[in-house]
């Protein structure tokens, strides 16, 4: 959140949404500036995360017009996976199907047949990764090239 004041761009025209607990760092607007004119290191990394960003957006573009709803929710769910750093996390059909841009039934159905595959487990708002390489095979090719893509440049060592 704010990354667009790496850029030199200080509004905000999205809203950003928690989708689970945890800790975070909030720092102001004016000392974020100021860590950046000390530190050409955070200045790298800001710019290596833009570029991730970017891509990051391009294929979920070129994945909502080009793959289905089950590869497409795997694809949110490792993504998801990968942010908690932990195999089970908070969300709901509903999320999901805001996020991915279909009817929630359609992510019911999709979620349904991952669980029926032992990928996933799912209750009352919580989801459980299972088996993260049957996840990651049932995915669509953009999971693997977005995960390259951070590798390549942000990378602490994949937990997984
Ligand atoms: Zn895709």
């Amino acid at each position: 959140v704010g990354v667009q004041l790496s850029l030199g761009v200080d509004t905000a025209p999205l809203l950003a949404q928690v989708q689970d607990a945890g800790r975070a760092w909030r720092l102001g607007a004016e000392p974020f500036a100021l860590q950046c004119a000390n530190s050409p290191a955070l200045v790298q990394v800001l710019k290596h995360y833009v570029h991730v960003l970017m891509c990051q957006l391009a294929s979920s573009v070129a994945c909502l017009r080009s793959h289905l709803i089950g590869p497409r929710l795997a694809r949110w769910l490792l993504m998801c996976q990968d942010r908690a750093a932990s195999s089970s996390f908070s969300v709901t059909h509903e999320t999901l199907a805001g996020v991915l841009g279909v009817r929630r039934v359609s992510v019911t159905r999709a979620a349904g047949l991952l669980q029926t595959g032992g990928f996933i487990t799912y209750s009352r708002g919580k989801l459980c990764v299972t088996d993260r390489a049957g996840l990651e095979h049932a995915a669509c090719s953009c999971y693997a090239l977005d995960r390259q893509a951070y590798d390549a440049l942000l990378a602490p060592p994949h937990p997984y």
